[in-house]
This record gives C-alpha cells, structure tokens and sequence, in this order.
C-alpha cells in the first residue's frame, strides 16, 4: 500500500501541496523581468517574516550551514574572537564552524538543556572594554534540545555592556513558526533556511543583514566568493543574480509567506505554540519531561523527551521508521540514546500531532517501556479539545 504519513522530525518539514505547485515552474531566464517579478515579493515576504525595518535580504542557494558560513565570513575577519554559547549540537557545530574558519571563538561552555546563558555573557562582554569580541552568535531555537532562548534579552546584554559585537543569530528552526523580532532586537544577521518554518524543501539559506553588518562586509577579510554579499546586492541593484538561482525554491518562498500570512503570523505563532503544549501535556502523561531544563525555555517547534533510566530514545526512532514509517529525530552529541525528539512545526494541525503521539506511544510499548497506550494521545486531546484555534484546512 502507498501512504504518506507526516514527519514529526524537526526539520525538514511537511511541504503543503500549494508549496509543492508553487515550485513547479516552467524554466525561466533570471535575468529577464520575469524573474524580477518572483523574486521581489519573497525577498519583500522574508523581511516581514524576520520582523526587519532596515537592511537587505540575502537568498543563497545553499542550507541553514551555509547561512552560518555566509554569517560570519561577510563580516569577520582572519583571527578576529567570537562569544558563544555551546549548549547543544547546533550551537556546537556552528562554533566548529568558526573555529574551521580560523576564527577564535570564546566558548560559553553550558548545561545541554540550558538557554544562552545571559548574564555570564553580559560579564564577558564586560571583560572585554577593548572591543576584542567582534560578534556574539546565538542559537535562537537549540533544535537538539528543545531550547529557546532569549534574543531581546541578549540585546539588552549587549546593550547593558556597551558592547558593540555584532549579533548573528541562527533562526533556522525558529523563524516563520514562533515570534522573531528583528529590528525590536538589534539582530544584525538572523539566519534561516528553506525547510524547516517555511515548508519548502531544503535548498535556500535565508538570511536577513543589518546595515551595520553590511557596513563590517566593506573590511571583513574572511575568504568567500561564492557567499559574497556584496557580488548579491550589486546583482540585485540590476534586479539580477551573480549566478543562476533556485528559481523554484524562490517561487515556492514567494507562497509559503503569503501561506503564513493568510493564517496571520500571530495565528502561525499561537498554533505552533498550542500544538507545542498537547505534546508537552502527553509526555508529562508518559512520566516522562523535556530536555529543557525550565518551562520558559520550553520551544514551540521541537520536544526532545528525555526517556526513562534503561530505554534508549534511538531504538524508538529505528522502530518508527521501520514498523510505522513515521519519522521522529535522534538525539544528538551529548544526549544520544538519552531523548528522542518530536518536531512540531510547520504544516501540522492538532489532528496531525496526535497521530505521532498514537505511534510514539505503540514503539514505546512494543519496546517494553513503562507506558500505558493511549496515556499521553488522551493529555493532548483533552487539550486540544478544549484550547481554541483557527482551523485553516486548504482546499488547493
Ligand atoms: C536545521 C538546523 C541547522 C542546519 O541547517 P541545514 O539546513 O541542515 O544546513 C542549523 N541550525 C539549527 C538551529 C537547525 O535547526
């Protein structure tokens, strides 16, 4: 038999079907006008999307890695010392990525399962009355953790240091699913990618640039040619590309705002939040909690369920796939084996939820761990029962 099931893994995500036909165009010149005409009301969506009041949106074909690697290389410079939080495998592989790049990186060793870690980052901010510290890189949503962290509160760290770093953040798993506020927090770079709150398919690093950082690309030295900012916005002045873009992928962003915003972000916003909390009410029915260590941190796109002393999150994740075909995520570095994870964004609805929590339930018992079927689909169906949310059930 032939059947989709949804993917409750935290990236990449269901794609809707009017994404899917968005980005199935005839081929097109992108140096004619028409490619102009696609391409501006996506660039115009991501800026609202990211919250941004100034500055430019980059579209690069590439991923979320590739938005980290244009970050840093269009504004730093051969040597030059980065702040940093390691708090879980993707801040941890942006560090590596710094590190690779011959950057020094201060690494804010931290608790997986903690936040960005604000006030030991305002002290060595003010450690640093030299200015030593070029940027602090922050991961908004800890996509191996379940963590979201506190970027208004990292402004004001930096603004309380009179500190002036620039502040990169990777939104990749945050942004288009749960409040991003670009200019309200001073973000110089915020890093998304195509698959994941936008429910395309992987293939675009979306990025959104201050004018400050593009002020710092003018002198940053860091090699880059096929990332270079400044070959993007000289092109785009000539409503152009410097290379041939992913046109279908532009298309398909072009749609997925205009999705996100027929729903209201701030309905995107409270579903990804209420979908969040049926998951987190079924693993407190499992006698089970989050990876995040405190309820303000608990992240509205993704649940890593620390599981019970004897069991190893991995073996549910194998068995899903293999007995269900649903996908879930493994945990990752420091907590493999010890949590598996739950993704819940993008295009998914309360009814959809309950179908991973019903499967995640029956790996659990056919592992022999000490769960009663139906325990935690019942927690999130009494909450979604009686919390309100627009249902918006296309009919493409
Ligand atoms: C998925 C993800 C990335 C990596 O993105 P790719 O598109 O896989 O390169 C980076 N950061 C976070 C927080 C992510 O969730």
């Amino acid at each position: 038999m032939y059947a989709q099931n949804p993917v409750f893994i935290p990236g990449p995500t269901n794609i809707p079907d009017p994404i899917r036909k968005a980005c199935d165009i005839p081929t097109l010149d992108h140096r004619s006008p028409a490619f102009a005409r696609l391409f501006q009301p996506a660039v115009a969506g991501v800026r609202r999307v990211l919250g941004m009041a100034e500055g430019e949106v980059i579209l690069l074909p590439s991923t979320g890695t590739g938005g980290w690697e244009a970050a840093i290389t269009n504004t730093l410079s051969p040597g030059d010392t980065v702040l940093a939080a390691r708090h879980g495998m993707f801040s941890h592989r942006w560090i590596d990525l710094c590190q690779r790049h011959g950057l020094n990186v201060e690494i804010l060793e931290t608790p997986w399962g903690e936040g960005v870690p604000l006030q030991r980052i305002e002290a060595a901010l003010r450690a640093d009355p030299g200015g030593q510290i070029k940027a602090v890189l922050a991961t908004h949503n800890e996509t191996a953790t379940g963590v979201r962290s506190d970027i208004g509160g990292l402004r004001r760290a930096l603004d309380a240091a009179k500190h002036p770093a620039l502040l990169l953040v990777d939104g990749v798993s945050s942004i288009g699913s749960m409040p991003f506020d670009m200019a309200a927090w001073g973000v110089d770079i915020a890093v998304a990618g195509s698959q994941k709150g936008f429910m395309l398919p992987a293939g675009l690093a979306i990025l959104g640039v201050s004018p400050k950082a593009l002020a710092t690309m003018q002198t940053a030295t860091l090699l880059r040619t096929f990332f270079d900012f400044r070959d993007m916005l000289k092109s785009y002045a000539a409503g152009g590309y410097p290379y041939t873009p992913a046109v279908g992928l532009i298309a398909g962003l072009a749609r997925a705002v205009e999705m996100l915003e027929d729903e209201g972000l701030d309905a995107v916003y409270a579903r990804h939040h209420r979908l969040a909390e049926g998951v987190r009410r079924a693993v407190a029915a499992w006698g089970m909690r989050p990876c995040a260590a405190a309820p303000v941190l608990f992240s509205d796109t993704v649940t890593a369920v620390l599981v019970p002393d004897g069991c190893n999150g991995t073996d549910l994740v194998k068995l899903a796939a293999e007995k269900y075909g649903v996908a879930f995520g493994v945990g990752l570095g420091e907590v493999a084996g010890k949590v598996f994870r739950i993704g819940h964004l993008g295009m998914l609805s309360d009814v959809m939820v309950l179908s991973g929590l019903a499967t995640a339930e029956m790996c659990m018992a056919d592992l022999g761990w000490p769960i009663k079927l139906g325990s935690g689909v019942a927690a999130a169906q009494e909450y979604y029962r009686g919390s309100t949310g627009a249902l918006a059930i296309a009919a493409e």
